[in-house]
């Protein structure tokens, strides 16, 4: 069992994944398992689960409205992913019912329930996804999962079963206070003493070996069972991808486990810290926003979603909509200009380098055109060595300067001090034969586009 057989390639299919501990009907399943959840709700120290603490990693506004605001939701359609994962695992919980009752159900008879199951359940308002999938093609998906498993695991006596949706119940802490809940798929334990988790799933990917060496689900469910029971010494975390015929097993370190639970109790701790103040739970708008049920309330979410099925008659009505295409717009047309004058610049900058070749060429200082033209000017600039640009020469300057009078009003050389020093000091004097050694000269050429001024 613990050996995985070769995967086939993913099946790509729109029905969506949906996390197990979701479904709605597991619940119309497992009656007593719903009271259950909402008794320790309800009692003064909230029960954490997994998907209670990632739904806060996820995103904290989506925690508050659903665990501390408890906002209501619509009864929603249900999605074939889940209608079809909760039959999965529904037939697979009945095989092994059987099986810890010493009988091993045929495949035809597994097949007949899973065809009543589906039957009995099935309703057209379930929702498929899939443009040109039909609710029988889901029903051979589904079935295709059982069979495959059947087919792997028969005579499904690799282990013992200890529990069939096992709920387990745990304190992350020695004291008792940060409390979890899970539900286990199948708990089994074999002939050499390993406990294994099993959780089955009927996603549309296969994850990696690292993704669910990192997922940290079963592993809470492990420290549960390492509480609940004594002597818990080899646990292996097993999930079984169904559609893919492949199973990934998975061990923590008791340091490993160590950490999660450190790392569960900061996140509840967190949690709690921030009471229900709505502001202290802020949105995580993301990619995951598209599948959130708080869409309508959520404020990184509502306007959307009202626009959306808001009626293009409508649409144009609502004064934000209409501010938000034409902000839109303008930033188009900024763009475009953008670009276009960019494009302009370089242009412009091509012919005043030619005017300047012209000009230098031909002796030029003024170029003309029709009725405008082009300036040339030519300045030597006086510079002396920069401390940035030429540190060096700079540093000779500063040590020239600096046993003379002239220090306190040049020590900072600056270019133009400098230049002014230069251009006022008496030729020959003490200052001007320092200067020279730095000084230089640096020709600038500049056009520039006038009015013809013979045009009156
Ligand atoms: S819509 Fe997005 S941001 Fe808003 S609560 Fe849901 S997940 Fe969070």
């Amino acid at each position: 069992m613990r050996q995985a057989r070769a995967d086939g390639p993913p099946r790509s299919s729109a029905i969506a994944d949906v996390p197990r501990k979701a479904r709605g009907d597991r619940r119309a399943v497992r009656g007593s398992g719903l009271l259950m959840v909402n008794t320790l709700v309800n009692l003064p120290m909230p029960v954490y689960s997994h998907s209670r603490i990632e739904s806060f990693r996820h995103c904290p506004r989506k925690y508050f409205y659903r665990y501390i605001a408890k906002i209501e939701l619509p009864e929603q359609p249900e999605q074939i992913a889940t209608f079809l994962g909760s039959r999965v695992h529904a037939v697979l919980e009945h095989l092994y019912e059987r099986v810890a009752k010493g009988i091993v159900p045929s495949v035809e008879s597994l097949r007949e329930q899973f065809d009543q199951e589906w039957a009995s359940h099935w309703t057209p308002a379930v929702v498929i996804h899939d443009r040109g999938a039909t609710p029988d093609d889901c029903i051979s998906l589904g079935w295709r999962c059982i069979e495959k498993y059947y087919q792997r695991f028969h005579p499904f006596d690799q282990a013992t079963v200890i529990g069939l949706e096992q709920m387990i119940t745990f304190p992350l802490d020695e004291a008792g206070r940060f409390k979890m809940i899970g539900y286990i798929d199948r708990l089994t334990k074999t002939a050499d003493g390993c406990w294994q988790i099993h959780d089955y799933k009927t996603n549309s990917s296969l994850p990696t070996q690292a993704e669910k060496d990192d997922d940290p689900q079963l592993a809470y469910y492990e420290i549960g069972i390492r509480r609940m029971w004594k002597g818990v010494e080899h646990v292996e975390l097993i999930w079984h991808f169904l559609r893919f015929d492949h199973s990934i097993v998975s061990t923590r370190t008791p340091s490993q486990l160590d950490q999660l639970r450190a790392e569960a109790i900061a996140t509840i701790t967190d949690i709690e810290g921030r009471g229900d103040d709505t502001s202290r739970f802020p949105t995580h708008e993301g990619p995951l926003c598209s599948y959130c049920e708080y869409q309508q309330v959520c404020p990184a979410r509502k306007h959307l979603y009202q626009v959306r099925v808001m009626p293009e008659s409508d649409l144009a009505r609502e004064p934000a909509v209409a501010l938000v295409d034409r902000w839109a717009e303008l930033d188009s047309k900024r763009k475009l200009l953008q670009g276009e004058q960019g494009d302009i610049d370089g242009q412009i900058e091509e012919i005043r380098q030619a005017l300047l070749a012209i000009a230098q060429r031909d002796g030029l200082e003024l170029i003309a055109g029709r009725r405008t033209e082009v300036a040339i000017t030519v300045n030597d600039r006086v510079l002396f060595p920069r401390k940035g640009q030429e540190p060096e020469k700079a540093a000779e300057l500063e040590a020239a300067l600096r046993a003379t009078p002239w220090w306190p009003q040049l020590s900072s050389l600056n270019v133009g001090d400098l230049r002014t020093a230069w251009e006022s000091a008496e030729t020959n004097s003490e200052l001007r034969r320092i200067l020279e050694k730095f000084v230089w000269t640096d020709r600038e050429r500049s056009a520039r586009l006038r009015a013809r001024r013979d045009h009156k």
